[in-house]
């Protein structure tokens, strides 16, 4: 990133921060600060940190960079302000201002700009590393997932959801067949962790629509939605991620855009038009079109397909107790929470029941959990204590990263509680008989 590029970054970034009254209402919502109590890790302090950004980061950029990291880009604290200030743009842009001065280092550089922007080039790494996980994960008869038991200090003792054998974008030419009934056409953008790690909720989701009368387009050789490059601060691979998807995604080809992932559906509906760099006018058009027709599946199936509650749940008896997680991208970035316990009540899977807290936040965080774990650990100890406390059999969310997440913390404390998509139980409830495969 050139010196020019610094500074027109650092302008966007004084305006939003000169935003922030100081009032700490963040501090209340944050979940780092509710485990820390440093007033350092709350988006107040950090955004005091960002408003000395030009004299503190020359001085110290390798130190505002590890603060501005502690930070689960959980959105609460963007959720909570009274002043609107959009917490999680600042931050990003922020990490894309420092990684631009003080550079990536090796490892990032070698993730994020050779294997996860290059589709083909990581969809092959995945697929080799699906071959030879038996060596570094055993079988675990806790229903949450493997037991982890790689030597590394990032990953030891952790309870790891194993890479699919065949992943989802391999299953493609029987998914790209589905028939429509409606005439109205769905573009599904599937995220690496359905493709990669929960290929069956893809498919799953894939159905559903069908069932619906929805034709379902799976345009091949998608790629990450970006998300993890640019909260490294990796704003070039960012950029490359995102022009790969809309060279793909042909908004005047849909009438709809859905994903199964809370994290993609945040970053194509509010991180995309608010951070991707557009190479032309047309390309600035695809982005905002592309947003305004994205849509949670669940919110999707509630707003568009008409799903209604089935008003039975509590006369469900010998079911098992569902309990449902909002994860924070859904909840606090795109204000669903009612649609997917409409789709739940729908699948009538069982009996459900609310925990404390549901809204939050799992301690996931994507790479802070690798870099934090100890930290995404006390977060998540508390998330399942409420996972607990409703006496639920199964735990239900929307998001795949949550989902690894959950089955962690649960796994870590011997807990036989199941960790599914809510996509899984409607598909397994509802559509017995609908076409596609199982
Ligand atoms: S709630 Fe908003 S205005 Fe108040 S301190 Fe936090 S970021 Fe600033
Ligand atoms: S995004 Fe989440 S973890 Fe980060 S400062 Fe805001 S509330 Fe705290």
């Amino acid at each position: 990133m050139n010196m020019r590029d610094l500074i027109r970054l650092m302008k966007a970034l004084d305006r939003e921060v000169a935003n922030c009254s100081r009032c700490g209402i963040c501090q209340s919502v944050c979940p780092l600060y509710a485990v820390t109590g440093d007033e350092s890790d709350v988006a107040r302090g950090k955004i005091m940190l960002l408003s000395g950004l030009m004299t503190s980061f020359f001085e110290n950029p390798h130190g505002v960079r590890q603060r501005l990291d502690r930070c689960l880009l959980c959105g609460a604290c963007a959720a909570a302000c009274p002043r609107g200030v959009n917490t999680l743009e600042l931050f990003l842009t922020a990490r894309g201002i420092i990684a631009g001065y003080e550079g990536l280092s090796l490892v990032k550089k070698l993730i994020f700009r050779r294997i996860l922007s290059n589709p083909r080039v990581f969809d092959r790494v995945m697929e080799w590393a699906s071959r030879w996980q038996s060596l570094v994960l055993k079988k675990s008869d806790i229903p949450a997932g493997s037991c982890g038991t790689l030597v590394s200090p990032l990953l030891s003792h952790r309870h790891l959801a194993p890479l699919a054998m065949v992943p989802f974008h391999k299953m493609l030419p029987e998914q790209t067949q589905l028939p429509g009934r409606s005439g109205m056409r769905v573009a599904f953008f599937v995220g690496c962790l359905l493709d990669k790690v929960f290929p069956k909720v893809a498919i799953d989701i894939g159905r559903v629509l069908t069932a619906h009368g929805f034709q379902v387009i799976i345009p091949p050789d998608q790629g990450c939605c970006g998300i993890p490059a640019l909260a490294a601060g990796d704003q070039a691979s960012f950029q490359r991620l995102a022009s790969h998807n809309l060279d793909r995604f042909d908004p005047l080809t849909f009438d709809f855009l859905v994903t199964g992932c809370a994290t993609c559906t945040a970053a194509i509906k509010k991180i995309w038009p608010a951070m991707v760099n557009a190479a032309s006018p047309d390309q600035s058009a695809a982005v905002a079109r592309i947003s305004e027709k994205t849509y949670d599946v669940m919110q999707f199936l509630v707003e568009v397909a008409g799903v209604r509650p089935s008003g039975q749940e509590r006369e469900i008896v010998g079911g098992p107790i569902i309990t449902y997680h909002d994860p924070c991208h859904l909840r606090k970035t795109l204000n669903i929470s009612s649609q997917p316990r409409i789709v739940l009540s729908a699948s009538g899977a069982g009996r459900f029941v609310e925990m404390p807290d549901a809204g939050s936040c799992c301690g996931m965080g994507g790479s802070f959990n690798l870099a934090h774990y100890d930290l995404s650990t006390a977060i998540g100890e508390k998330k399942v204590a409420c996972i607990e406390a409703s006496g639920a059999s199964i735990v239900a969310t929307g998001c795949p990263a949550c989902m690894i997440q959950l089955a962690d913390m649960l796994a870590r404390q011997k807990d036989h509680v199941q960790v599914v998509h809510v996509m899984e139980l409607y598909a397994e409830n509802i559509l017995e008989s609908a076409p596609g495969p199982k």
